[in-house]
């Protein structure tokens, strides 16, 4: 099939959440690279969304899924699952943890860590402390109570009415989240360490060490959405430690799984017990084949000590942006930490059309907020993956200015 017939029969037999502004099919990766239905090439600097951290196909990733196929496939977390265990001790030996609990996304797992939350305070004695304190601008995935604690109206657009106990405070701002907590009601402030959805969004330094201290003082919980930023994106295997903080929980996905779908939800002894048996569960949760997979990408990430490479990388990648904008007076700044990376481009400029002139160039980017130009590229890429890049950009920007 082409990227055109692909597309016709999505239109047709797909329920069309995804728009239709789409062109592209992809059908193999190896490495940085993926290949369309047409035969086509491109650099992929979105990495399925921050998902590809090892880029497509890796070997280890490979070897792992196709050995645990043979193996076993799906049990059940009626049954102990060797595979998971052995992820869990590794994530556990490798951070601020004690315990995980294992499911299938980001947005199942922000469930979870809001689960948690409500039950650890009831089980403290606090059942007035219900709500959950997050940042506008936020994203935390598409579920109901996701989406409610997500600070995006546009999220909430058409599924009212929402579910309760939820309150938005801005982003970066100690004081707000100071007066949020005042009420006495709030068992658990939920933060993203760096937005990414909601335009590469970098707080001050002192931040979350902020919120922590506010969290202590109220008897709340800090908990990070890394979904996005955890596993070495930032530079550092979680982004906790690029903020110096230390959280109660954190909620895993997106390159978890090296492509596989598996979240997770990481917190301490004394917060986890408060899930006793049957407060929460997950069919395909943590199963053997997602285990495997997360398996041998957390070891590689950790082998190969990809967050220390993603940190250089991520400073080449930011010291080449900075030479584009001296040749562009529309690039007004580039945002982000290790290789979660954004590009400012000024409004007059349609971000949207750069990003798609980009694609067409033959580098994959996503535009957010109508102005920034995301990239979230493997962590495995080398400096002639960013200059190829940083080439596209130029090119396509000649292209849109005209
Ligand atoms: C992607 C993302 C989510 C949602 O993850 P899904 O797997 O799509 O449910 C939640 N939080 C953050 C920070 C994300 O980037």
């Amino acid at each position: 099939m082409t990227n055109a017939s692909i597309k016709a029969e999505a239109t047709k037999y797909l329920i069309n959440t995804y728009g239709t502004a789409r062109s592209l099919a992809l059908v193999k990766g190896e490495g940085v690279y993926v290949w369309d239905a047409d035969g086509k090439r491109y650099l992929d600097f979105l990495g399925g969304i921050a998902v590809n951290a090892l880029g497509h196909c890796h070997p280890a990733v490979v070897r792992a899924i196709t050995e645990q196929a043979r193996t076993l496939i799906h049990c059940s977390n009626l049954y102990y699952i060797e595979p998971q265990v052995r992820l869990a001790r590794l994530l556990v030996e490798n951070s601020f943890a004690d315990q995980c609990f294992f499911c299938n996304s980001g947005a199942e797992a922000n469930e979870a860590a809001i689960k948690l939350a409500r039950k650890w305070a009831k089980d403290h004695g606090h059942p007035e402390r219900y709500v959950i304190v997050s940042m506008e601008q936020s994203f935390h995935g598409r579920t109901l109570a996701a989406i409610t604690a997500t600070g995006q109206s546009k999220y909430h657009k058409g599924f009212e009415p929402l579910p309760e106990g939820f309150r938005h405070v801005p982003y970066n701002d100690l004081e707000a989240a100071r007066r949020a907590l005042e009420a006495g009601d709030v068992c658990a402030v939920l933060v993203e360490p760096i937005q990414s959805e909601g335009g590469v969004n970098t707080p001050d330094r002192d931040y979350l060490r902020g919120l922590r201290a506010l969290c202590d003082e109220f008897g709340a919980l800090l908990i990070l959405d890394e979904v996005q930023t955890g596993l070495g994106r930032l530079g550092r295997l979680w982004g906790y430690e690029v903020f110096q903080v230390e959280p109660d929980a954190i909620t895993l996905a997106k390159a978890l799984g090296g492509g596989v779908p598996i979240g997770a939800l990481l917190a301490k002894a004394s917060v986890a017990e408060s899930f006793g048996p049957g407060t929460h569960a997950s069919t395909f949760g943590g199963n053997p084949l997602a285990s495997a997979a997360a398996y041998a990408t957390l070891r590689t990430i950790l082998d190969e000590n990809l967050p220390e490479h993603a940190a250089a990388m991520g400073e080449y990648l930011q010291e080449a942006m900075l030479a584009l904008r001296k040749e562009f007076d529309c690039i007004l700044g580039v945002r982000g930490v290790g290789l979660l990376r954004g590009l400012e481009v000024s409004p007059e400029v349609d971000g949207n059309a750069l990003a798609a002139r980009c694609i067409e160039n033959g580098l994959l980017t996503i535009c957010t907020n109508n102005t920034i130009l995301r990239f979230l590229p493997p962590l495995i890429i080398q400096p002639e993956h960013v200059d190829a890049a940083v080439e596209v950009v130029r090119r396509s920007l000649r292209e849109v200015l005209g």
